[in-house]
């Protein structure tokens, strides 16, 4: 339920009915932007007396949110969420270009990357330190060492760090390193990991369940959001279908969905969307036509002999010249690449 109040409302006026709706039960969220204010009420509104309500003076209307999630929703944050992160924002008018390795390799790798993926126009560093392989007997991170690695590489580059946090326990350390925790397309539903990275400080970058709906994917969201943390970027990377062509199927119309549903801001990887690295740039562009805000993308130097994901990884040449397509592209979003 939100009550949107009339233009003329007074603090006190606001403060009152916050106050009066918290002693009936629920979490009051204040959204103000100028002279406009809208409360979001979360939890059980049962005890609300709606018609009461309305017929307040300073209450304009009342609307009913028919959806479940309710802090993601743009009924609750009629303006797109802005996230910042160090000197660099994602949902603004800037679009997040996050690249780097799946996997960290070694630091000369990860160094190396990191270079040529700043000097193409990357304004995020991505790095895998623990993987989560579909094999057990795959490679499956440098752990603690590879986070090092990645706080070496933003040293050198200032590039800010993605990396994936893959359970509750390495929460903390992540955090310690990393400033955007991805929690992965096989976690979307782990409710207890979603639930703990939403009591930190850092921006949640939620990846598309391969087999979730777009309900679901805000669903997550809202777990980390009522925990606190409101600052998640949600990530479209392909969901699994009938096609076999592909990794996945990037659902491209999740993005303006994504955008009409919900404030946060929406990326797009079309690195395992697709598994493929020549449809990467195809798909990176039609991402941004679509409005997205963002993109994560696979980079690797030597993507023949990487040790995860190389088919679907651009080498430095190739991402540097998606990045030029791109800059076009975001022109008619009017937003940039920096
Ligand atoms: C990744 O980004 O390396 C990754 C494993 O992605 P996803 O969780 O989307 O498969
Ligand atoms: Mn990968």
């Amino acid at each position: 339920m939100i009550i949107v109040m009339k233009e003329n409302a007074t603090q006190n006026q606001i403060q009152d009915i916050k106050k009066r709706s918290e002693g009936l039960g629920c979490a009051v969220h204040v959204y103000e932007e100028g002279s406009h204010c809208l409360l979001g009420m979360v939890g059980d509104t049962s005890a609300i007396n709606i018609s009461q309500t309305e017929a307040e003076v300073c209450v304009d209307k009342i609307v009913i949110v028919q959806e479940p999630f309710k802090r993601a929703n743009r009924l609750f944050h009629p303006d797109n969420s802005i996230i910042k992160v160090d000197d660099r924002t994602i949902g603004g008018k800037e679009i997040a270009i996050i690249a780097g390795p799946c996997a960290i390799e070694s630091e000369v790798q990860l160094i190396t990357i990191a270079k040529d993926v700043k000097l193409a126009g990357a304004n995020f560093l991505r790095g895998g330190a623990y993987k989560p392989r579909t094999s057990p007997y795959s490679f499956q991170g440098m752990e603690e060492e590879g986070l090092r690695i990645l706080l070496e590489a933003k040293k050198i580059t200032g590039l800010p760090i993605v990396t994936e946090v893959m359970s509750v326990e390495l929460v903390e350390k992540v955090t310690q390193y990393a400033d955007v925790l991805q929690i992965g397309a096989r976690n979307m539903q782990n409710f207890d990991l979603l639930k703990e990275v939403g009591r930190c400080n850092k921006t949640i970058l939620l990846k598309r369940g391969m087999s979730a709906t777009i309900e679901d994917l805000l669903m997550s969201a809202e777990y980390i959001m009522s925990e606190g943390n409101e600052k998640v970027v949600l990530c479209e990377r392909g969901i699994r279908t009938f096609e076999t062509f592909t990794r996945n199927t990037l659902d491209l119309s999740a993005i303006p969905v994504l955008k009409k549903l919900s404030h946060l801001p929406v990326i797009v990887d079309p690195s395992h969307a697709s598994g493929k690295w020549w449809l990467v740039e195809p798909l990176a562009k039609a991402a941004i036509a679509v409005g997205a805000d963002g993109l994560e993308i696979e980079v690797h130097y030597d993507p023949a002999n990487a040790m995860s994901d190389g088919p679907q990884s651009l080498k430095p040449e190739k991402f540097e010249a998606l990045i030029a397509s791109i800059r076009v592209i975001a022109k008619t979003q009017r937003k940039i690449v920096r």
